[in-house]
């Protein structure tokens, strides 16, 4: 036991919390105390569970921790976004992203340190990926975030959770469901399952994985109407192309239920995928999927070739989808100055002039074309 590094509590959801009293030989029952003390009233240190006996506080602090990422740096927009760097395994960074609006305290958290996807208009990708996060790393963003809110008096916290950060959930399945199964635990952060999300490019399996695992809300990063420019745009597409995931999309809304639905996000990027042409094919692709849309305008990084669409663009795509019947959400910008737009997350700190380097000897860019 002594030479494993222990346990992090914030990785585990109540059975794995169940688990670590009974293989203490502890009472099962001690569960709900104790993540009412880590998630409700924001208790760390095992001391200050007073209500724990001491024998039962050493053993807990023998056989685990509760463990919180290193900040390395914030950062705050003049809109109110924030952004928190946060050091984690083999010396990595991942970024998290607070946007305040209207009364909802949405939280953007990793996944993964980079990603494996390559979306071409992702600067998250660009950096490759450098491994998974732990459950504990993802729930401990939404720890740290809502407990400094707190205590600086927003009562609220964290209200929303989206996986949209950096990495693609669904590659990094257990860490990712296994944190929404404890951010949805009235045990824990008690947010209402329309609220977490999971966001994913499309890994197929995964999504079928979902059925009967969790009632995760789940976003899809659609941002094509045809297999062609998808495939440019979302190489994992030439895997699980658009009709192959739009069934699997249908399959989890039917296993949510009636009242439940699928977002769907289309980034929209200047002369790519953003005419009046693209959004009709839209329109008809998602006839039979019980869907909402969320469009986002592209938001730039050094090195990208893409750019972001013209106004009138914008809101004639969103005009036709909502003539055309479905409900269609402009995703705002928020956070450019601090670089935490969607798609502008890196993570890094330190070599971020390298990575801009590379960007430049990657253009002129055949991306686009
Ligand atoms: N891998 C997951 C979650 C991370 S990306 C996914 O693909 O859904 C979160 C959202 O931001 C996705 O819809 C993604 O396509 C979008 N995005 C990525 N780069 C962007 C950019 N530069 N501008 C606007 N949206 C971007």
């Amino acid at each position: 036991m002594s030479d494993q590094p222990p346990i992090n509590l914030f990785g585990l959801d109540r059975r794995g919390v169940e688990a670590l009293f009974e293989a203490a030989g502890e009472a099962r029952y001690r569960t709900a105390q104790l993540m009412k003390w880590v998630y409700h009233r924001r208790v760390r240190d095992y001391d200050g569970m007073t209500d724990l006996s001491k024998a039962l506080r050493n053993r807990l602090a023998e056989i685990s921790a509760i463990d919180l990422p290193q900040v390395v740096a914030e950062h705050r927009s003049v809109d109110g976004t924030r952004k928190w760097v946060l050091k984690v395994g083999n010396g990595n960074a991942v970024e998290t992203v607070l946007i305040p609006d209207r009364g909802r305290n949405t939280l953007c958290v990793s996944t993964q340190v980079g990603c494996m996807l390559d979306c071409s208009f992702c600067s998250t990708g660009k950096q490759g990926f450098n491994g998974n996060l732990t459950a504990a790393e993802i729930v401990a963003q939404v720890w740290l975030v809502d407990d400094q809110m707190r205590r600086e008096g927003d009562e609220r916290g964290v209200t929303n959770v989206v996986m949209m950060g950096m990495g693609e959930p669904l590659l990094n399945f257990d860490a990712a469901v296994t944190a929404a199964d404890v951010m949805m635990d009235d045990f824990a952060f008690g947010i209402s399952k329309r609220r977490v999300t999971i966001s994913t490019a499309g890994v197929v399996p995964a999504i079928r994985r979902l059925i009967g695992r969790s009632e995760v809300s789940l976003a899809v990063s659609l941002h094509a109407p045809d297999d062609a420019l998808r495939d440019v745009l979302v190489p994992i597409n030439r895997k699980y192309p658009i009709a192959e995931l739009l069934e699997a999309c249908r399959e989890y809304v039917a296993y949510l239920g009636e009242r439940r639905h699928i977002t769907i996000e289309y980034t929209l990027m200047r002369g790519v995928n953003d005419s009046l042409a693209h959004a009709k094919r839209l329109a008809k692709l998602l006839r039979d999927l019980r869907c909402k849309i969320n469009l986002i305008p592209f938001n730039p990084f050094p090195g990208t070739g893409y750019e972001r669409p013209d106004e009138a663009a914008v809101r004639d795509f969103q005009t036709h989808l909502m003539q055309t019947g479905y409900a269609t959400m402009l995703r705002t910008t928020r956070g450019d100055d601090i670089a935490a737009a969607c798609g502008q997350l890196v993570g890094a700190v330190s070599d971020r002039t390298r990575r801009a380097e590379r960007y430049r000897a990657r253009l002129p860019t055949t991306e686009v074309a």
